[in-house]
């Protein structure tokens, strides 16, 4: 492949047969930006599990130190407190780019980070998002769909800068040459998830553990796709892995209605929980469920976690950071 990046890094697993016998093989070096927040924190844990060296570059917007503390004092973990927005010097191997809250970062961080991966010929992983379909047409969503976003709505700063942070990926992919990975993930939950993010899981479980009422938002009737955090991150390291460039939808085609996560929550946490419904919010799409055949087929990925098993593990990790009194990071 003639637009593969050759890559200059001794000791790195692309430097594949030349490492004499006998040797020990060392692993990659891999930047995680967003590496403090919920996803990536978790992704930093199977990567430094796996033998590699991690920095995580993360500005603590949303993140937080105390996901990746346990890490504190391991040679191969390194922390950066940086805005992906400013440039940044680094020589790696890969780069998983998670961080993202507002389209600034979208756009700019994303800039930045591929020139960054061209620069010293890394791969490149992108955190895009269902979103992207915006309020779609066609269900469940295919790769292959271009989406209905509002451009001018309340939503769209988010939605319209992952789109732009994709063709970004993809001119620098064509234009010169970076080995990128596009990923287009579906609402995902877990352990170490922001716990006043305003989302409907952890609202819901924060609700429920704090005996006030469920918020529904709407007729409760809209519809999206769970995902566990672990289901994610694995996804997310074969689609680095992998030799395609995407896009791949990552979720778990397991779809449900408010109402009915409402139903679960209160199956899992306390079936007197009441439901409260509330007026929903502008733009809010009426249904979102993965299509992941080409997932499948080309990563040989699957979600193994339905919603009924990865709540309660969600839900331990909630009652421990809202009651406890000690620290859990949801190892
Ligand atoms: P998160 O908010 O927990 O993590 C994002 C991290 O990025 C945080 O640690 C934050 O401090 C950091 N960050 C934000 N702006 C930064 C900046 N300018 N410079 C450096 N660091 C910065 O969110 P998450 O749920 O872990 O999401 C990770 C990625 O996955 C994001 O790109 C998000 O868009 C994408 N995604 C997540 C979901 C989901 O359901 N969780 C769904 C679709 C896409
Ligand atoms: N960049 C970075 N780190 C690097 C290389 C580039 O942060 O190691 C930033 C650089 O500051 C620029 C962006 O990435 O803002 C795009 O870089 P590229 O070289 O593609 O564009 P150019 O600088 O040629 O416009
Ligand atoms: N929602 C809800 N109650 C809440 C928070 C959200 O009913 O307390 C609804 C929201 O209107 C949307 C769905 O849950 O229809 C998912 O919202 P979230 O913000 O979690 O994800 P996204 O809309 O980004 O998929």
């Amino acid at each position: 492949n003639p637009r593969r990046p050759v890559y200059r890094f001794a000791g790195s697993l692309n430097s594949g047969g030349k490492i004499p016998l006998g040797l020990k093989r060392k692993g990659l070096r891999i930047v995680v930006t967003g590496g403090a927040g919920f996803v990536g924190s978790h992704l930093v844990d199977r990567l430094i599990a796996r033998g590699d060296s991690v920095i995580v570059v993360d500005n603590f917007f949303t993140g937080n130190k105390d996901n990746v503390m346990h890490h504190f004092g391991n040679p191969r973990f390194e922390l950066i407190r940086h805005d992906v927005v400013e440039p940044l010097l680094l020589e790696v191997d890969q780069i998983y780019h998670l961080a993202c809250p507002a389209s600034p970062t979208n756009v700019v961080g994303t800039l930045n980070m591929l020139g960054l991966a061209k620069r010293v010929g890394a791969k490149f992983l992108l955190t895009s998002t269902s979103e992207v379909y915006g309020d779609p047409l066609q269900h469940p969503q295919v790769e292959t769909y271009w989406g209905n976003v509002n451009p001018i709505g309340v939503r769209s700063c988010y939605d319209e800068g992952k789109r732009t942070a994709e063709t970004l990926a993809m001119d620098y992919h064509r234009g010169a040459g970076v080995e990128v990975r596009i990923a287009r993930i579906f609402n995902t939950y877990g352990p170490r998830m922001c716990i006043d993010d305003g989302r409907v899981v952890s609202n819901f479980v924060a609700q429920a553990l704090r005996k006030e009422p469920l918020t529904v938002y709407g007729d409760g009737k809209q519809t999206r796709s769970f995902q566990f955090v672990s289901d994610l991150v694995e996804g997310l390291m074969r689609l680095m892995e992998g030799e395609h460039v995407g896009p791949f939808n990552l979720g778990n085609p397991g779809e449900f209605t408010m109402l009915e996560l409402a139903q679960v929550v209160q199956e899992t946490i306390d079936p007197n929980a009441k439901i409260e419904f509330r007026p929903n919010t502008e733009d809010d799409p009426h249904k979102r469920k993965p299509d992941i055949t080409k997932a499948k087929d080309l990563l040989g990925w699957e979600p193994k976690v339905p919603l009924r098993k990865g709540l309660p593990m969600m839900v331990s990790d909630f009652r421990q950071r809202i009651f406890g009194d000690h620290k859990d990071n949801g190892a």
